[in-house]
């Protein structure tokens, strides 16, 4: 999703990491949801032995990390297109903090669960609301003041145009 590159430039710390935004279909409420997958690399180094015919084992297992942003897929539905876009990457700048603060994840057995800690807490939805004015700003857009208004403007649209979606409450 191409809104997604855009918002990432407000998260540079994620730029390394593999991040794929797609309309899904989430659970009732859920705007948008982020999924952790990690594939662990184990076995021998196949480009060494391609390359110097030598089979080297590898005694460190490497994890891959890949993140999934699903938003729901009821928004796809909305118009104008403009107005969809500012409400999804809403939503995107909430999952990438997520993502950031390493709240999905752990490395462990318990992966892909979020942590049990409480993640929207104060701090992170004035975080999230300072990315998404920088965010703003960088498309020239004035800031919204208040972190609690923007949340409600969104959940209030998508609540007026995506008859299946209640707005509030809706993160995840
Ligand atoms: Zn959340």
């Amino acid at each position: 999703m191409e809104w997604a590159f855009e918002c990432r430039k407000v998260f540079p710390r994620l730029d390394k990491l593999a991040i794929e935004a797609i309309y899904a279909k989430t659970p009732k409420n859920v705007l948008g949801r982020t999924k952790g997958i990690v594939q662990v690399c184990q076995g021998f180094d196949a480009r060494e032995l391609l390359l110097t015919g030598a089979k080297k084992n590898r005694s460190n297992k490497k994890l891959e990390e890949k993140f999934i942003i699903e938003i729901s897929q009821e928004i796809q539905k909305m118009q104008p297109k403009e107005m969809r876009k500012l409400v999804v990457q809403h939503i995107l700048a909430h999952e990438l903090l997520h993502i950031e603060n390493r709240d999905l994840l752990t490395l462990s057995k318990k992966y892909n669960k979020r942590k049990v800690k409480k993640v929207h807490k104060k701090e992170f939805e004035e975080e999230m609301h300072k990315r998404y004015n920088e965010l703003r700003k960088m498309k020239g857009l004035p800031e919204i003041k208040n972190a609690k208004d923007a949340q409600n403007a969104v959940s209030k649209i998508v609540a007026e145009t995506c008859g299946a979606i209640k707005g509030k409450g809706g993160f995840a």
